[in-house]
Order: structure tokens, then sequence, then C-alpha cells
């Protein structure tokens, strides 16, 4: 039922055609005429930042018609996805996407990539113990909020620049790469220049002018998708598509974004939210973009994120989104769920033999 449910919404065929800033308006008419319209028909065409257009069409269009409009003088590039294909899906034999975080990591390429650090930034001194502390433990990046999104506007937003600061000093003195939240299209530019990865939060998952810039920017960096806690996991991939389809208008080449899986709301009120465990293998199949989770959050207490946590790399995770301090109980935010270095260390350890024994291939014959 939601197989055919997703195959309707995907019914149609689209054309997407990055044109140049000033293409003449003849550039579009071509493109148009190519494809057998007279018009841009606005319920089917939609325009993305007045560079990219993209064109829902009842019929496939043929390969070498995709060649002429890529050809039009005024285009920079055109793609055609058919009637059920859309960039985010797994094409069957085709491989899945590992993304890089920094120059020596990657999400989705086997194992489970750890990235760890606190919920927010506090100060120089905290940010490079722990990223010095998660990295013996066995991390590959440190994450931490500079810019922090909170559900009431009385709590601490994060350090803003000065954070992003602290970051930067933390990857200098530990060599991790860093995670670090974007809230806002507004400091997208600021938190690109200093993150190896960016983090696109629960909150802002239905953002899509967010997700389209991200995808688009110019420094090409990375994203981490969090899943909104009502979304569905169809919806998380509709949203990965919108920074698809910014990657795609600037010409970046690889995919570049990790899904998290990160807790949606349920009716039980002893945890935080509800780990989806099953989103893990039903994105494996749907997607070729790498799957992480954050046990942190859903668990909302310390006691509960390393069985989350290990639970999520057996069904299919790629890596883990994990806060982590020196002093937990101390934390400006977040402190009950934040692992302490000893607890992260067991944690590393545990995941690497879980991912080992849930990817073996099983025997043959
Ligand atoms: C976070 O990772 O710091 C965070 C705020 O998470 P989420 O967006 O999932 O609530
Ligand atoms: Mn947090």
């Amino acid at each position: 039922m939601e197989q055919a449910r997703n195959m309707s919404k995907h019914a149609l065929s689209v054309v997407a055609v990055v044109f140049e800033r000033d293409a003449a308006p003849v550039a579009q008419d071509k493109v148009l005429g190519l494809l057998g319209l007279s018009c841009c028909p606005d319920q089917r065409c939609r325009w993305f930042e007045e560079t990219l257009l993209t064109i829902q069409l009842a019929d496939p269009v043929p390969a070498e018609i995709v060649a002429a409009v890529g050809a039009v003088p005024g285009v920079r590039r055109a793609l055609h996805l058919p009637r059920g294909r859309r960039l985010h899906h797994l094409a069957a034999g085709a491989p899945r996407s590992p993304v890089r975080l920094g120059p020596a990591a990657a999400i989705g390429a086997g194992g489970a990539t750890l990235i760890a650090g606190p919920c927010s930034v506090e100060s120089e001194a905290q940010v490079c113990e722990i990223a010095l502390a998660v990295k013996d433990a066995g991390a590959s990046a440190l994450r931490g909020g500079a810019f922090k999104p909170r559900t009431s506007p009385y709590d601490f937003g994060g350090l803003g620049d000065k954070g992003l600061e602290y970051l930067a000093r933390a990857r200098e003195k530990s060599g991790l790469p860093i995670v670090t939240e974007a809230l806002d299209t507004s400091h997208l530019d600021a938190v690109a220049q200093v993150a190896d990865m960016v983090q696109i939060g629960s909150r802002n998952m239905h953002n899509s002018t967010l997700l389209f810039r991200a995808g688009a920017h110019p420094l090409g960096k990375p994203v981490l998708l969090k899943r909104a806690f009502s979304a569905s996991i169809d919806e998380l991939l509709e949203a990965a598509e919108y920074f698809l389809l910014g990657r795609f208008a600037a010409g970046h080449a690889e995919p570049g974004i990790v899904l998290c899986e990160r807790g949606v709301r349920l009716f039980d009120d002893l945890l935080r939210f509800s780990l989806d465990i099953s989103a893990f293998p039903v994105l494996r199949a749907r997607t070729h973009l790498p799957i992480v989770a954050d046990p942190s959050h859903p668990a909302g207490a310390r006691e509960f994120v390393t069985p989350l946590a290990l639970a999520a790399v057996a069904a299919g995770a790629d890596g883990l989104l994990v806060e982590v301090a020196g002093d937990p109980d101390q934390s400006w935010c977040d402190g009950a769920q934040c692992l302490p270095f000893d607890s992260f260390r067991d944690l590393a350890r545990k995941a690497q033999i879980v991912a080992r024994a849930a990817r073996e291939a099983p025997p043959s014959g």
C-alpha cells in the first residue's frame, strides 16, 4: 500500500535544467520546445534560486532530447529522472554512496563511523578536552552545536560565531573533522567555512530553502540531515531530494548527504523520543545515502544510550552521533543524556563488534 502510494507520487518523469545566471529568455523557450511544450505549465514547473528549473512530464524523455537540452546555449546541464526514479533512490545493482567526513573518514564505507561531542560548545577548553578524549576512544569526528535549536526561547542558544572558532581550535588540536549545525540560511556561510559536515537539525528538516542552499553552497560541504520527529521515512527522503537538487544545480558531483534517525514522537513518555529501528533496514533498501543513528536524543537518559546505539548499528546504521562530555552533569544542554568518556569508550568498542557481526556475509551454500 505504502509502496503503491510512493510509486504514484513519483508517477511523472522529471527534467531538471540548470541555466546560466545570465541566460537569455530564448534559452528557456528552446528547452521547452525540445520537450514538446509551448509554455511552462505553472503546476508542473518549479524554479529554484532562478537557475534550476524542474519540469514534470507525463511521458519519458529520450536520452538524445535530454542531451539536446543540455547543449542549448545558456544551459549548464540537464538531467532526466524517469517515472518512479528520484535522486535519492537506490538503483538495482548500484552501489551505496559513502560520504567523506574530513580528509580521513567516510560514512557508509563499512564499520560504524563515530561522531561524538557535546550537545553545545561551551568554551574552547571544553571542546578541546572532549575532542581529544573522543578521538582516543575511537571517534572519527567531533560534534558540537554553536547555533542551537531550543524549544524555549529563554534557553541557551549556543555561542554562535565564537563557538565556531572554538570548534576550529579543537580540530587543530585533535585533527578530528567537525560536524556542527546550521540553523538558518543567514549563517550557512559561516558554518560551512568551519564545518567539515553541516548538520541540518530535525526542526529544519522541512526547511526546503535551507536544504537547497546547503546543497548548492559553493564550498560543497556534505550535510547530515536529521529526521524530524514527526516525519515519515518518505518525507525524510523528499527532504534529502531538495539538498540533492541543490548539489546538481551547483555541479557538485557526489551526493554528499547522510541521513540521521534521531527518534520520533510516540505515545510513550518514559523516553524523550522513540528511536525508529525499522528506519535503518527500510532506508538501506530505499536509498543509496548512508544512514546514521543519534541514540542520545531519543534516550534522554545516559543509561539508554548504549543499548539504543548498538541496536541501531545491528539494524543497519552506518554510524552514530553521540553526545559526550567530560562532566556531563555540568553540561549547559542535554546533560542527562550525555555520556562520560569511559562509557563512550565502551560504546565505541562494542559498536565495532556489532557492526562486524551485522555485516558479516552469511555462510555460502
Ligand atoms: C542536536 O543534535 O544537537 C540536536 C539538536 O538534535 P535534533 O535536531 O535531532 O533535535
Ligand atoms: Mn542535544
